[in-house]
């Protein structure tokens, strides 16, 4: 049988592995940070309304500009930003690419800050950039005087901060985005792909746009919006940091029926995101029923709870799996991490780690 190791593959790409959180078919899955809830009827009324219209033209190819989108995209974030300033991809993840492929390449580097999201020195490597690591604060925490060291210290051509990071669910404050700004003269990109779970009131980097066209500020509807599967991302920027992605994506990469259903669901926002405040809820249940059990919880401002404390995490995760619970293992010394679901997945879960959990140990 033919293997990797015959093929004449990019050096570079020799020995990677890859992205492959397990798809395992469960009864509570509850590793990816998916909203757990499904789209109400309604919204798939509209978004299949959509798609049907989209369907008339599908023979021509999908408007490139996806402009109604862009429109609704604006309309959604509100901050008075205009059409120009948005971007889409399909996911936020191909937006991120876009970013790399624009801002990164041969000779450039990507600075870093983890444990945080995985797929951050992925869009690195693919794209021939070098990537840098840089180190966070007590608990995770991210504070302006750290980040600027680091941005001194490693002089990157994209710098990424992960707010709230995944998986960690740690908030990063507008303080440490300004100075970031501020002492890199490459790109900032701020993630906030979990930005619909924070603290109603607090701000977004979307504030700080005005004036900073080096930034960008990456959403997705994968979260909040329970559209994971429809495959929909943005970012916000200036409309010039807008116009270098253009250079780089593949022509119509946005079809016709994935416009159609993000403008349904978009049409639907108050409704597609009426669960957050429970999910929110359902997050600090996990969090209070973890510390009961005796285990470390950080703070989280996402949808998900990182949890330390726990001896072995294979063995943990394998217990869960075994009780048709389905968590994330993600290789950081005695944690684990769990998104927040519906209450009955939430029971089900507290349920199988209190069975799992040695009474020494509460
Ligand atoms: N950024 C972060 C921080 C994420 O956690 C994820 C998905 N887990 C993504 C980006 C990519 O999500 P999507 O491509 O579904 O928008």
């Amino acid at each position: 049988m033919t293997s990797l190791a015959d093929l004449p593959l990019r050096a570079d790409l020799v020995g990677r592995s890859a992205y492959g959180a397990p798809q395992l078919h469960v009864s509570v899955t509850l590793n990816v940070n998916e909203n757990t809830h499904p789209v109400p009827e309604v919204v798939r009324a509209a978004v299949l309304d959509r798609i049907a219209a989209a369907l008339d033209d599908v023979n021509r190819y999908p408007d490139r500009e996806f402009t109604a989108l862009r429109e609704a995209l604006a309309g959604y974030l509100g901050h008075d930003l205009t059409p120009a300033q948005l971007w889409a991809a399909n996911g936020s993840n191909e937006v991120l690419q876009h970013v790399f492929q624009a801002f990164g390449g041969p000779g450039r580097t990507l600075l870093t800050f983890p444990p945080t999201y995985s797929m951050y020195p992925n869009y690195a490597v693919t794209s021939g950039t070098a990537v840098v690591e840089g180190r966070r604060d007590d608990d995770y925490r991210l504070s302006p005087e750290t980040v600027v060291a680091e941005i001194l210290r490693t002089t990157p051509d994209i710098v990424i901060l992960c707010a709230p990071n995944n998986p960690t669910g740690t908030p990063v404050g507008l303080d440490t985005v300004r100075a970031a700004y501020d002492a890199t003269d490459g790109v900032l990109l701020v993630d906030e792909a979990y930005g619909e779970f924070m603290p109603a009131d607090a701000p977004s980097a979307l504030t700080l746009l005005p004036g900073r066209p080096r930034l960008a500020v990456s959403r997705t509807m994968s979260k909040a919006f329970a559209f994971a599967g429809a495959r929909l991302g943005y970012l916000a920027a200036d409309p010039a940091f807008t116009d270098a992605l253009r250079l780089v994506r593949l022509p119509y990469h946005l079809s016709a029926i994935t416009q159609a259903a993000a403008l349904g669901a978009l049409a639907h926002a108050p409704l597609m995101l009426r669960m957050v405040d429970e999910i929110r809820d359902q997050r600090e249940r996990t969090a209070a029923g973890l510390e009961a059990l005796g285990y470390r919880v950080w703070p989280s401002w996402t949808n998900f709870v990182l949890f330390g404390g726990v001896d072995d995490p294979h063995a943990l995760w394998q217990g869960l799996l075994d009780r048709g619970v389905l968590i994330r293992d993600l290789g950081i010394d005695g944690t684990l991490r769990v998104s927040a679901g519906t209450a009955a997945e939430t029971d089900l879960f507290l349920d199988a780690m209190a069975a799992l959990t040695p009474v020494v140990a509460r």
